[in-house]
């Protein structure tokens, strides 16, 4: 990653953290960037947000070029602070209201366009290089292969289905138990289509949930990033 850099005067270090649906990525590394000191970015919120802005206008995301067309006017802003995130779309604050199910039952569409995917690239990228924070925790789908393939730190966070199931159903407490583990079926093979974040690539570790509880997986991912990085360089000694 390329760019302006953190307080410290130096680019900001990179923890690229990629996993499926309901495998805790989200959660888990928010609370990892936390107990680090680094910001933390949810691509997938990015995702989320244009596919908010399209059922706000009402377009079909099944056209990619309505999705592409509809770049032109997407100004978006995500908090990067763990402490005060937040997903902006102009000037409505959609942080709660992409996570709605019309918003998930339609992502996928909007991830499959190349063109969509080159453009929020470079947009993560920029906040990354652009952020305050000595390294920033980035999760995704696609973030040790594509977005950071080069960052110090890349991780892919699994989980079996069932738990993944199990732990999305508790989130979504209106849904029942099948509906969710459809949704999520589906939503898992449609984006696999796309890039592969079931397997880890070459040099990223896999830090597998199933059988850890949220602060066992939080201190796994903290774990792999002292091994890799020496935090003292890059202003943080704990
Ligand atoms: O992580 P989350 O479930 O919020 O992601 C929402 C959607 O955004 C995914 O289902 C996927 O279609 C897309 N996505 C992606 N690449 C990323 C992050 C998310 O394609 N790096």
């Amino acid at each position: 990653m390329s760019g302006a850099n953190g307080a410290s005067g130096r680019e900001p270090v990179t923890v690229a953290v990629d996993g499926p649906a309901g495998s805790g990525k989200s959660s888990v590394s928010k609370a990892a960037a936390r107990e680090l000191g680094f910001g933390y970015l949810d691509t997938g919120a990015s995702y989320r947000a244009l596919a908010w802005s399209l059922l706000e206008r009402q377009v079909h995301a099944e056209d990619a070029s309505v999705v592409i067309a509809a770049l032109d006017d997407f100004d978006f802003r995500i908090g990067t602070d763990p402490e005060h995130y937040f997903v902006r779309v102009g000037e409505t604050e959609v942080t709660d209201a992409i996570r709605e199910p019309r918003v998930t039952a339609v992502v996928s569409l909007v991830a499959r366009v190349p063109e969509v995917r080159v453009w929020l690239n470079e947009r993560f990228r920029a906040i990354v290089a652009a952020s305050e924070f000595p390294g920033v925790v980035v999760e995704g789908r696609d973030i040790t292969t594509v977005v950071a393939p080069d960052a110090p730190v890349r991780i892919l966070l699994t989980a079996s289905e069932e738990a993944r199931m199990a732990r999305r159903s508790k989130e979504l407490t209106g849904e029942s138990a099948e509906k969710v583990g459809a949704a999520l079926r589906s939503r898992d093979q449609a984006d696999s289509r796309v890039v592969d974040f079931m397997n880890a690539a070459d040099g990223v570790t896999t830090v597998d949930s199933t059988h850890l509880d949220f602060d066992q997986t939080v201190a796994r991912v903290v774990e792999v990033v002292h091994d890799r990085i020496d935090l003292t360089e890059t202003g943080r000694s704990h």
